[in-house]
């Protein structure tokens, strides 16, 4: 028999064949081709990408273009099983190994493991350090590994996971596989811990940029939590959407008024119990469940990659947890919506958190510092009104090319000024003033709008000359504005249980008519269209995109699998846009494998042809 050919190792038109083959697309994203080229070469490599980057597709090809068993490891059974799905919908061969498996179930997969007929196999970090395990993979033997969420080694990065630890053990078990980690974590030094800790040898280091131009970033005034998020999320009528909220209460609440104004919404925070939780989590996965008001909990683990808008209803505790949690949105590089609604009490009440568990833990003091400072600068990002694409970019250490970035509040110009500030800032301080500098902001509030309470009367403030100075200003706008000063300096709140408002030299400059002020209210005309929105609807036929989307849910449940997995939404646009009405022309559609063409084909594309002729099209 002739020798085989090597196989060439390292051949695009290949790659691009083979991602064509399984996922349809057409093209690669930025940093997959050298990713997939390290793994083909069995290089060890590093590979920071943002979230919705397109890591997996980066461990996926080159196992599929071998046709040898790559290991992935991953931290949670959710994203393995997610994915697993996903691939076989492809008509990928892949398996998980997992304690959520049933006995009869992991028996069968290792059968097909053993047999070499998985290109992939998803096994968590505790598990595949087995003795069991380790002979398994060994007797393959396994070409490569790939780490997934690689950040959780470091316990500098903010989900260190004791268990991924063991993987420094990798490089001894299996001397000759090539190791490549993945991560959206971009701090250096979680960078040296990963290579240091896996012992990644001369390591090829792929870094993407970190900018996420299909987001659209708003921070705005909080006046009304609830209306504002209401609002937001009708713009988004029947789409996915994620609300963050600060506690489990506010969870609740903001899922319950949104309930109450027909929204399909959900909680989901620590203290449901798991049951509930992952019917909550599934729900969302299927389409059941439009938005899910939760707190941090939830994140991890959901990568339906349609979710349309996050919306924070508090100001997260720093940058790093603001790029992660919208990181959740438009996955699919789609537009999405990231919205903030800010205010500084936020900051004040986290302050008082991480005081809080510093004075009960170990070197308590060390770690509030370094809290306190990752705070100030999440509030810094929310005070000034620049770019808020280029000031995250600058944030991670990356340089932001474009003057005006057409995706954010600050460069569509969405707040206005308020006329009169001075004016407002001058009513407040001296209200501050009359009450002499002994109470806090709901009290003062209370005497500039002419609340009749207890406390007012008591005080006898109601016969101060501020004494409903206000009246014409709902509460919480004039809370916003007290908080708008305080932020700017130019009014300041005392630290402690019970907060004060005291003057400093700046309030007394403008209470002389010595300094101006500036406050900034949402504009009344609403948020403008982006470009890149528009064309994205382009020519597509929205009656049939929600036609499509009941039809992908319908196959979704048969098949008990995420909608998600089915089409991404970039697909069903597309589809909707093109119509195609033939085999060959479903096929061509971004997003349609073989796999695809073949199991759903005849379905799809009489489900077109069917409603292009009830619509006489
Ligand atoms: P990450 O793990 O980096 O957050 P994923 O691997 O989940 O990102 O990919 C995000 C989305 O992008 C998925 O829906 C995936 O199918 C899609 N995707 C990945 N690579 C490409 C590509 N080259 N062209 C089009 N879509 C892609
Ligand atoms: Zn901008």
């Amino acid at each position: 028999m002739p020798a085989k050919a090597p196989p060439a190792v390292w051949n695009l038109p290949k790659i691009l064949e083979t991602v064509r083959q399984y996922w349809g697309f057409d093209t690669l994203r930025p940093l997959q081709a050298e990713a997939i080229r390290a793994g083909l070469e069995q290089r060890d490599s590093l590979v920071v990408l943002p979230t919705g980057g397109g890591k997996s597709l980066c461990y996926q090809v080159p196992a599929a273009m071998t046709g040898k068993t790559d290991v992935v490891v991953s931290p949670l059974i959710a994203l393995m099983k997610d994915q697993v799905d996903a691939l076989r919908q492809c008509g990928y061969p892949a398996a998980a190994l997992h304690s959520g498996l049933a006995v009869s179930e992991r028996r069968q997969n290792e059968r097909e493991i053993a047999a070499g007929k998985c290109r992939l196999v998803f096994v968590a970090p505790e598990r595949l350090l087995m003795n069991h395990m380790l002979r398994l993979l060994q007797r393959l033997p396994v070409r490569a590994f790939a780490i997934d969420e690689a950040h959780c080694i470091s316990h500098w990065g903010h989900d260190f996971r004791p268990e991924y630890r063991r993987l420094a053990a990798l490089k001894e078990h299996f001397p000759s596989a090539s190791v490549h980690a993945y991560t959206a974590t971009a701090t250096p030094r979680v960078r040296e811990d990963i290579v240091a800790q896996l012992q990644l040898r001369d390591p090829h280091v792929l870094v993407g940029t970190f900018d996420r131009p299909n987001l659209v970033y708003r921070i705005l005034p909080r006046t009304d939590a609830h209306a504002q998020t209401l609002d937001i999320i009708r713009r988004h009528a029947g789409q996915a959407a994620i609300v963050y909220c600060l506690s489990r209460r506010n969870a609740e609440d903001m899922a319950d008024y949104l309930r109450c104004h027909t929204i399909r919404a959900a909680a989901y925070h620590a203290g449901m119990d798991a049951e509930l939780r992952r019917e909550t989590q599934d729900a969302f996965a299927q389409e059941k469940l439009d938005v899910v008001a939760a707190t941090v909990a939830f994140g991890m683990g959901i990568d339906r990659s349609d979710v349309r808008c996050v919306v924070h209803a508090t100001m997260p505790k720093s940058v790093e947890h603001y790029q992660q949690e919208t990181g959740r949105a438009g996955r699919d590089g789609l537009e999405a919506e990231c919205v903030l609604l800010y205010s500084a009490a936020d900051a004040m009440r986290w302050e008082g958190l991480i005081d809080k568990s510093a004075a009960d833990a170990e070197r308590g003091e060390e770690v509030a510092a370094a809290m306190k400072q990752l705070l100030r600068q999440m509030r810094q990002l929310c005070a000034r009104q620049q770019c808020r694409h280029r000031m995250l970019t600058e944030y991670f250490g990356q340089s932001y090319p474009k003057a005006n970035c057409g995706a954010c509040d600050v460069c569509l110009d969405e707040t206005d000024d308020i006329p009169d500030a001075t004016i407002t800032a001058q009513k407040i301080l001296s209200c501050v003033a009359r009450v002499q500098e002994r109470f806090g902001a709901q009290h003062v509030i209370d005497v500039l709008r002419g609340a009749d309470s207890d406390r007012v009367r008591q005080c006898r403030h109601d016969t101060l000359s501020t004494y409903g100075l206000m009246k014409d200003v709902d509460k919480k706008t004039l809370t916003n504005f007290v908080f708008q000063l305080v932020d700017q300096g130019l009014l300041v709140r005392s630290d402690g249980e019970y907060p004060l408002l005291q003057l400093n030299a700046a309030s007394w400059e403008i209470m002389h008519g010595k300094r101006r002020v500036r406050l900034i209210q949402p504009k009344a005309g609403g948020v403008k269209r982006t470009r890149t929105e528009k064309v994205e609807w382009e020519g597509v036929d929205r009656g049939l995109f929600e036609s499509l989307r009941a039809l992908r849910r319908e196959i979704a449940a048969d098949r008990g699998v995420p909608a998600f997995v089915i089409f991404g939404d970039a697909t069903l646009r597309e589809l909707a846009r093109t119509r195609p009405d033939s085999l060959a022309a479903f096929g061509h559609v971004r997003g349609v494998g073989q796999r695809k063409v073949a199991d759903l084909g005849e379905r799809v594309v009489q489900h077109i042809i069917k409603y292009c002729n009830e619509q006489g099209l």
